[in-house]
């Protein structure tokens, strides 16, 4: 036997034992799947393709406001970047793709590194006849709670809103009045405006301080003190008055405020956890997986709020829960009505296999979409739970989302922004 056969006869052998028998398996190939689920939705999956017939995983590259965005960075840069590689090595594909871009993070990379990463995690836990959660350490609570939404314009209805949640088995409620933002608007055509300026509803940053404690103060005397109460701030305040917000939350025992301030204002957290106790969930709108390493290690916040699909995938996301449960921070995946199954699924795994995990946004979807994407998760008296299937558990039917295509938005598919009285732009 020369040297090499011997090298080459190691190798072989190196390999069959690394994969406990099964044999090597490579990216054969990957396509874009973009639907609007029957409705309204922009989704976009990756459907990777291995070298075995048959063996696939589904990842979503979901970025609501610029999806035609990632399918181009999937389909003309990703796809062929991928095609040939190691489907077994997740880390260091999910490293060496978020370095192939040499200029790397922000909303479209790390959407196409999450479809990637869900894919291969699916992939590996189809192949170790598994769910994913299975390969991350197993289970560590039964079910995944979830947080509802409940609301309305007035106490009244917020309160009947809130007990039709608690009806329905949630534990934690998310509670806004009114608008999305959730007060603080002088209606439209009110005020004192500009001459030939907006009269939409204007967002009041002292008005919503002033009225959204006494509205939340209304439904606490009315709830109780048991059912866990959140409110979403939408980073619409800045500086003091953040803090001051936070300060009148402090006596309803919130289980947290989210996004009181912008990510552009990130060290105004020192000064609310300097002046109350008001729990702070943070980071809707990071992409960035490193934006939150001070925020958990000076101890700033209390819990991770990201979209798993928008940092990347279930790779950095578990690396967070870890960051998390290190500094006694706890995860609070965001879902949102726009989001779709798979995402709700990377979370689902995370979620239920972190000693860190906090609360999950809810997310349901209509019978089409659970037709579409067979195995979606489903929320039974506020918990969530997988379909138990190996890797994801949730497959995609190609030909009802062909009849279902995503399509051309009106004004480019554009977040809708909030404007002060004078007409300025308030940070969402
Ligand atoms: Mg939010």
């Amino acid at each position: 036997m020369t040297r090499r056969s011997l090298l080459g006869s190691l190798t072989a052998a190196t390999l069959a034992r690394r994969l406990n028998g099964l044999p090597p398996l490579t990216v054969k190939d990957a396509r874009v799947i973009g639907t609007n689920g029957g409705g309204n939705y922009r989704w976009a999956f990756l459907k990777v393709l291995t070298s075995e017939p048959g063996l696939y995983g589904l990842g979503t590259a979901g970025n609501h406001y610029q999806p035609h965005a990632v399918i181009a960075a999937l389909e003309k840069h990703f796809i062929p970047w991928l095609i040939g590689r190691d489907v077994d090595r997740i880390e260091d594909l999910w490293q060496s793709a978020h370095l192939r871009t040499y200029w790397r993070n922000g909303p479209i990379n790390n959407s196409v590194l999450s479809a990637m990463d869900m894919a291969l995690w699916d992939i590996k836990g189809k192949r170790a006849g598994m769910p994913v959660y299975e390969l991350l350490g197993g289970k560590v609570r039964d079910a995944v709670p979830c947080y509802d939404h409940a609301g309305g314009a007035t106490p009244e209805a917020a309160v009947e809103s809130v007990r039709k949640s608690l009806a329905a088995g949630f534990r934690h409620v998310r509670v806004q009045f009114g608008a999305y933002g959730g007060g603080g608007f002088i209606p439209k055509g009110q005020g004192s405006r500009p001459e030939g300026g907006s009269d939409g509803p204007a967002f009041d940053e002292e008005q919503y301080v002033d009225q959204v404690p006494r509205l939340m103060e209304r439904v606490r005397s009315e709830v109780g003190a048991a059912p866990k109460l959140l409110h979403d701030v939408h980073s619409h305040l800045s500086g003091m008055n953040a803090v001051e917000f936070c300060r009148r939350m402090q006596p309803l025992q919130m289980f947290f405020i989210e996004d009181v301030l912008p990510p552009e204002q990130l060290a105004w957290y020192r000064q609310i956890r300097q002046n109350c106790t008001t729990p702070q969930a943070v980071g809707e709108v990071f992409s960035h997986p490193f934006e939150y390493t001070p925020l958990i290690s000076e101890r700033l916040i209390d819990f991770a709020r990201c979209r798993v699909s928008a940092i990347g995938g279930i790779t950095p996301a578990r690396k967070l829960a870890v960051l998390c449960e290190n500094f006694g921070v706890r995860t609070a995946f965001q879902e949102g009505g726009e989001n779709d199954p798979v995402n709700q699924l990377a979370a689902y795994h995370v979620d239920i296999s972190s000693p860190a995990f906090g609360i999950q946004e809810e997310n349901r979807f209509p019978p089409l979409v659970r037709e579409m994407l067979p195995g979606c998760a489903e929320i039974r008296k506020g918990y969530l739970y997988g379909s138990g299937k190996p890797g994801l558990g949730i497959d995609i039917d190609e030909k009802l989302a062909a009849k279902h295509p995503l399509g051309a938005f009106p004004g480019g598919g554009a977040y809708t922004l909030d404007r002060t009285m004078d007409g300025a732009v308030v940070k969402p």
